[in-house]
């Protein structure tokens, strides 16, 4: 028997990891961290519930941090094996990590400076730069679909999952004693209604299933609806004669905007002159997937651009990258007629920060918020109508509008979770991850209910066998 534990996402939304053992081979799926607050947080500099030098082989379902993240502290740790991921997973990796690592680096590096001053031990970072590189360097990118065998026992495929670029769905056939078993790993899987990514694919087999249920208890609204927010927004702010602050994820969200952006200026809908991508990393993920345009959905690409390989200032000739902190700083003498599109997505940190200080209390300024808002972030002050904000230091005024926009999501809703397992005919166990309890729950009944389907949620640290 192949046993199955489940180290992370258990009833939560982050810090996915779940441990394979079954004859001869010990995988890891996924090594995400855990993100969200300080309590949640900490875990990440816990040691592993397993021992890493004991892995075969670690298999990543994505490039996100929540599932990810942790890699260079496996390495360090002592695993020396190889990652298997999808080719742009890879690619996607060495810019993530290297960023979340800079910013733990110096994070722990002022945390020491104060500490030191308070007489107080420092503290060590979780992992450094080489760790990163480590990774990177065991990185085995794959293409979809091709199998690959690892250490003669387990056969692994990957299938798009349509939810950032390089997502795929593992498949991993695992032999025992002769018989064969059937794990699928949902990762993360994308929202059919988004654009730029296809649809997760479908997969008929399994002796069992582990899936996402981030949004197990809902569906999202619908994206007509949301664009015409947009476009509503823009034309005020113009009306207004003020500039158009987006908050947007560096992956994912950001090359999303940008392409809405491209659609609604093809419609003549969008009143601005200029739009600036103030975000290093939002440039050079959207360069990614410039490169990657292949696993893009093609009919998506059409609305914009007839010619595939485009870069995203041939849809929308006022489009600047502005990659130097001079430029960005340039940025700020613009009263009126620009759309800043920055990170970080929750207003937590990154450039973002210095445009809201510029605008957030001038009430011609518009602020959208096209992306979830965590619980303890200035975005969620801002978009629960805070007056008052503090950031830098310093006392702000809310008096821009504030829109909040609702149909974007990289996450399948609940009707769409109900379809994807569908699809599978043979018998299968399912096990319910990656969602907060609440949402698994009602997931949990609505399959029951809906498809007659069996479905636990596991706690962390339970295993079982099949
Ligand atoms: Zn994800």
């Amino acid at each position: 028997m192949a046993k199955l534990t489940f180290w992370g996402a258990a009833r939560e939304v982050t810090g996915s990891c779940h441990l394979i053992e079954s004859e001869g081979v010990r995988l890891l799926l996924d090594c995400g961290m855990h993100q969200g607050g300080h309590q949640s947080e900490r875990r990440n500099g816990e040691p592993f519930p397993f021992e890493p030098k004991q892995l075969d082989a670690v298999v990543l379902s994505h490039g996100h941090l929540d599932h990810s993240g942790l890699l260079p502290r496996l390495f360090k740790t002592g695993y020396k094996g190889p990652v298997y991921c999808t080719e742009a997973t890879r690619n996607l990796l060495a810019i993530m990590l290297e960023d979340a690592a800079g910013i733990h680096l110096r994070d722990v590096e002022w945390e020491n400076k104060r500490r030191k001053r308070a007489g107080k031990p420092e503290i060590e970072p979780w992992y450094d730069m080489e760790d990163v590189l480590h990774v990177l360097e065991h990185c085995v990118g794959l293409p979809y679909h091709e199998t690959h065998t690892i250490n003669g026992h387990v056969k692994l495929q990957f299938h798009d999952a349509g939810h950032i670029i390089g997502s795929a769905i593992v498949d991993l056939l695992i032999k025992e004693h002769g018989h064969s078993k059937k794990l699928v790993f949902s990762g993360d899987l994308g929202n059919a209604d988004a654009v730029l990514m296809r649809d997760p694919e479908i997969l008929e087999n399994a002796d069992l299933v582990l899936m996402e249920g981030t949004y197990g208890d809902r569906d999202h609204r619908t994206l007509d609806n949301t664009l015409d927010e947009l476009s509503k927004a823009l034309t005020q702010a113009s009306a207004d004669k003020g500039n158009v602050l987006i908050p947007a994820f560096a992956v994912g969200r950001t090359q999303e905007m940008l392409f809405h952006l491209g659609v609604l200026y093809k419609q003549g809908r969008v009143p601005q002159q200029r739009i600036f991508l103030d975000s290093p990393m939002g440039i050079e993920v959207t360069r990614l997937y410039t490169e990657y345009m292949d696993l893009l959905d093609p009919d998506d690409l059409k609305k914009v651009s007839a010619k595939l390989g485009d870069d995203p200032k041939s849809y929308l000739p006022m489009l600047t990258l502005t990659e130097s902190t001079e430029d960005s700083m340039a940025i700020n003498r613009i009263k009126d007629g620009a759309i800043i599109i920055a990170g970080s997505g929750m207003c937590n940190g990154g450039r973002i920060r210095h445009h809201l200080k510029h605008n957030i209390w001038r009430e011609e300024c518009h602020l959208v918020f096209p992306g979830f808002q965590a619980q303890g972030t200035l975005g969620r002050q801002i978009v629960e109508g805070n007056r008052h904000v503090k950031f830098f230091g310093q006392d702000f005024i809310v008096r821009a509008k504030v829109h909040t926009l609702g149909g974007f999501s990289a996450h399948a809703g609940q009707t769409q979770l109900l379809d994807w397992i569908s699809h599978f005919k043979s018998r299968f166990r399912l096990y319910l991850v990656h969602g907060e309890p609440e949402a698994l729950e009602t997931l949990q009944q609505t399959l029951q209910h809906k498809l007659g389907i069996n479905a636990e949620i596991p706690a962390e640290g339970t295993s079982v066998l099949f």
